[in-house]
């Protein structure tokens, strides 16, 4: 399956990635990828970039070394509630609202329960887009419901490379059950490398074996086409210039 783009990636901007946003970009043109999400972590996360650095995103051009760059965050979800550690004021102007569950980044909850009522609470915020790593065995779903919500609402569930690489142990058997249950279901995936490097930028061998077992079509899945992603994210900014936060 031919990937062209990857929405979840890391500068070393984030405080544990390894190269500069020009490093970045340049790696994703020679890896063939054309469109660059460039989503370092909230200011929960030990050692991230402060708020401002994702109000300032507009001054990075929308394209650096012939690749398109689309501006995000990788939000921490902090409360039973799905509450994130980015207010919505900046959330509003982002390309690429991710989400996910990280451990020492204020998240609280215990069980399976308290996981799906708070990760479905981030799935209905209209400002978030993608889900990352939803197969985190530290952080159990049920992923009937998190898929029924995702359909719902619009967001993108997605299959993290670096979480077989080494990231997230144990993650290769709920992520087959949550991509056969898209499958099932008819939500959008997403591959992503999760790169904290500009070598690792495009590199998706793991998720697209896991999607090649699934028997998923390349149509569900989003980063097989630049018009796909184009398009997602001009629906989103849509929902996003019409919400009035509070
Ligand atoms: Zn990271
Ligand atoms: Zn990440």
């Amino acid at each position: 399956m031919k990937i062209i783009a990857d929405l979840h990636t890391h500068t070393i901007s984030c405080g544990h990635g390894y190269s500069s946003l020009e490093e970045m970009a340049e790696g994703a043109r020679q890896n063939g990828i054309q469109i660059l999400g460039t989503t370092d972590h909230g200011p929960n996360m030990p050692g991230a970039a402060g708020l401002k650095y994702f109000e300032e995103l507009w001054r990075i051009p929308e394209y650096i070394a012939g690749v398109r760059i689309l501006k995000g965050v990788e939000c921490n979800i902090c409360g039973l509630d799905g509450s994130l550690d980015v207010p919505d004021r900046v959330l509003q102007n982002l390309d690429l609202v991710l989400v996910g569950f990280h451990p020492r980044c204020g998240y609280l909850g215990k069980n399976v329960e308290e996981n799906t009522r708070s990760l479905i609470g981030a799935i209905s915020h209209p400002l978030v887009d993608l889900i990352v790593h939803p197969g985190n065995p530290m952080f159990p779903i049920d992923e009937k419901l998190v898929v029924a919500a995702a359909l719902e609402y619009d967001v993108i569930l997605e299959v993290n490379n670096s979480s077989f690489r080494g990231s997230r142990k144990g993650s290769w058997d709920n992520c087959t059950a949550i991509a056969s249950e898209c499958q099932h279901q008819g939500v959008l995936m997403a591959m992503d490398s999760d790169a904290h490097i500009s070598f690792d930028v495009g590199r998706l061998d793991l998720s697209q074996k896991l999607i090649e077992t699934v028997g998923m079509d390349a149509e569900q899945i989003i980063n097989t086409s630049e018009e796909k992603v184009m398009e997602f994210v001009q629906r989103k900014r849509l929902y996003k210039a019409e919400y009035s936060y509070k």
